[in-house]
């Protein structure tokens, strides 16, 4: 069984919910990215940035300590807090500009929240030279100065998104605009598995090399395959990243850790799946958090990365036909998992990263001593460290 078939579908989600106007557009990345999978030079190209530039293969290291203290099955992590700017996302920016730069774009955009993906763009983008535009929501430029300053830094023009609730939504529905009408000279990277097809596609795709490395690793470190893998899902990229090639293995569990913010009950969370139900939102078919009426609804959580009202296409999917469980954790649980692998293991993980942890925490204790976990280190924590220092001062 092939997903997604044609048309974009994973079983009944995904497809291409888009103006008129982006139908060529989508089309011709589809074509571009499908001859670009099988073209072995522009393959050996990424490879090679991936590694020289990126710093892949990032590495799978034994949590010795985090084991020691969880007294349960033994816990691996994949270090994608060690790949250059500090997350998985620049592995799908280079594709997609490597890409870009095939097709003929010059300029590149791209939405961003915390500004990850918009930090990871606008580094990608100073080095092959394209002209970049970030969209940001002014709410989140206020939130996260520092990176709109790195933006800056990089060459990249950062606009402010004014509208709605002033957060990645709006910022997304900006840069889908800005596609719309410089759709010749522009290629739109999005950050995450989510979108119109070919998106969820191209960025698992680009995503997946996290479980082949994973695979290869735990498979030389521990002589067999895991028995779970945990990781965060906001779009899903990291998630699906690391799942994808473990999927054909059933005795593989696996787990996608959403925020759950104040708790689902609460109403304040981005659980789509605990608190969603099927609808089209930013381009496709997918679990979103909306109101009686259908419309979106605001979402909450400590991790901007999280924060979002849809997931991917194909994470809906995995939830449907039960070979992907999906979790939440509330905000505090992800500033107790925070803490745990910073005092632990000595590395501070991103909020998003310690959504996975803090799972990690309830979960482990109740499996058996000779079983293998591996969670996602999605990406580091440098650019949480001052919310969080507000949070734990606020306690005491
Ligand atoms: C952006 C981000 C996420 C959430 O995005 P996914 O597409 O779900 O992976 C998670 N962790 C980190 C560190 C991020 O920067």
């Amino acid at each position: 069984m092939k997903m997604p078939d044609r048309r974009g579908y994973f079983g009944a989600f995904g497809g291409r919910f888009v103006p008129e106007t982006l139908i060529p557009a989508l089309q011709a990345l589809e074509r571009e990215f499908a001859e670009a999978r099988r073209n072995r030079r522009f393959q050996a190209e990424l490879r090679d940035y991936l590694h020289n530039y990126a710093g892949r293969p990032t590495a799978l290291t034994f949590a010795s300590e985090l084991t020691r203290f969880l007294g349960g099955a033994m816990v691996y992590l994949k270090r994608e807090d060690l790949a250059f700017t500090g997350a998985h996302k620049i592995n799908n920016c280079l594709g997609q500009v490597l890409l870009a730069r095939k097709m003929g774009k010059r300029r590149v955009i791209a939405e961003t929240g915390a500004g990850q993906h918009g930090v990871a763009t606008a580094t990608v983008a100073a080095k092959f030279g394209l002209e970049c535009v970030i969209y940001m929501g002014e709410e989140d430029m206020n939130r996260q100065a520092l990176n709109v300053f790195r933006m800056e830094l990089l060459g990249a023009t950062v606009i402010p998104v004014r509208s709605g609730s002033r957060t990645l939504k709006d910022a997304i529905d900006e840069a889908m605009r800005d596609w719309v009408t410089h759709v010749g000279d522009t290629h739109y990277v999005l950050g995450t598995v989510t979108g119109p097809h070919p998106y969820p596609l191209m960025v698992r795709e680009f995503q997946r090399v996290i479980g082949k490395e994973a695979k290869r690793q735990i498979l030389r470190a521990a002589g067999r395959l895991p028995d779970c893998l945990i990781a965060c899902v906001g779009g899903g990229s990291n998630a699906i990243g690391l799942f994808y090639d473990f999927l054909p293995h059933r005795a593989v569990r696996m787990v996608g850790v959403e925020a759950g913010g104040l708790g689902v009950k609460s109403g304040k969370h981005a659980a789509r799946f605990d608190g969603g139900r099927p609808g089209i939102f930013h381009g496709s078919l997918s679990y979103v958090i909306q109101d009686a009426a259908g419309q979106v609804r605001t979402t909450h959580s400590v991790s901007a990365g999280l924060d979002y009202a849809g997931v991917g296409p194909e994470h809906s999917y995995l939830q449907q036909s039960g070979r992907v469980k999906y979790a939440s954790v509330t905000d505090r649980e992800a500033v107790e998992g925070f803490r745990l692998l910073s005092e632990t293991e000595g590395i501070i993980p991103a909020l998003e990263t310690a959504h996975a942890v803090a799972y990690a925490r309830k979960a482990i204790p109740r499996m058996r001593k000779n079983q293998l976990v591996i969670i996602n280190i999605s990406g580091r924590g440098d650019k949480d460290v001052e919310t969080v220092k507000g949070i734990i001062k606020a306690r005491t």
